[in-house]
């Protein structure tokens, strides 16, 4: 059965990727693989630990990601020894990341909680319904800033075919910091099949199949990650129902550096 797996999914495309990988940890000393614990993410730092056992790897959490990703966040860093830094914009570390002992770099929350509380006011909404842009802003791209502020270039586990906004990334991307996406050419079913092959647990949320037939195929935080049908791009699940709908919280569209 194993086999079976095995070549089901691409080896010729696993091991561009890794050359790709090699040429980059060759060329940039101080490089890092960012990881949201997604299964696009997974794949990548795999691949990445398979060429450079010792690349650090760094995530950025918010406090809206669903409790379930911090749990397999510790149990992935245990089970790969990951050794991951986590990058977080709140007032406390969630507790299931403190009892276990991961690292985790927070960043000041008041600027954050100050908007929240003004749209709230004004709108009586809470800021993912009403500027998910800003939110994204402050929870995701200015963590992701402080995470790479000491690497010359990021691995991240981009693809061409996940949903609109993607279809034009390359794999090698020269904006300030270099960034690599080693896994851009391959397909949803190839990195599933490759999860499968190593044998790495997936995120619980992949394994949910609702009553229609969706799933969650594209994972985010909670409010913003909706399952979505077989015939969908799976970023289509990501901010349903407000402008962004299958966008980008703007780490891979804005200058980190
Ligand atoms: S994905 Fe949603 S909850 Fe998370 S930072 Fe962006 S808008 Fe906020």
């Amino acid at each position: 059965m194993l086999h079976k797996i095995e070549t089901a999914y691409n080896s010729g495309k696993e091991e561009h990727s890794k050359e790709i990988i090699r040429e980059a940890v060759e060329n940039y000393g101080r490089i890092a693989v960012a990881c949201s614990f997604g299964k696009d993410s997974m794949a990548t730092v795999l691949l990445a630990r398979e060429v450079h056992p010792e690349i650090p790897v760094f995530s950025i959490m918010t406090v809206f990601k669903p409790e379930e990703t911090f749990e397999y966040l510790v149990k992935m860093n245990e089970l790969l020894n990951l050794n991951v830094t986590v990058y977080m914009v709140a007032r406390d570390v969630p507790p299931v990341l403190k009892e276990n002992g991961i690292e985790v770099r927070l960043l000041p929350a008041g600027r954050f909680e100050k908007d929240c509380s003004e749209l709230e006011m004004v709108y009586g909404k809470r800021i993912y319904e009403v500027a998910p842009d800003r939110c994204c802003e402050l929870l995701k791209v200015e963590p992701a800033k402080e995470a790479v502020k000491n690497f010359d270039a990021w691995v991240c586990g981009l693809r061409n075919t996940e949903g609109r906004t993607r279809k034009d990334y390359k794999e090698i991307e020269f904006r300030g910091l270099v960034k690599v996406n080693p896994i851009l050419n391959w397909t949803e079913e190839e990195v599933w099949k490759y999860l499968e092959a190593k044998g790495v647990e997936l995120h619980p949320w992949y394994n949910l199949v609702f009553p229609d037939g969706r799933r969650v195929r594209s994972l985010g935080c909670e409010p913003c990650t909706v399952p979505v049908y077989g015939w969908q791009e799976e970023r289509e699940g990501r901010w349903n129902g407000t402008s962004k709908c299958g966008g980008e919280c703007g780490i891979h569209t804005r200058r980190l550096k």
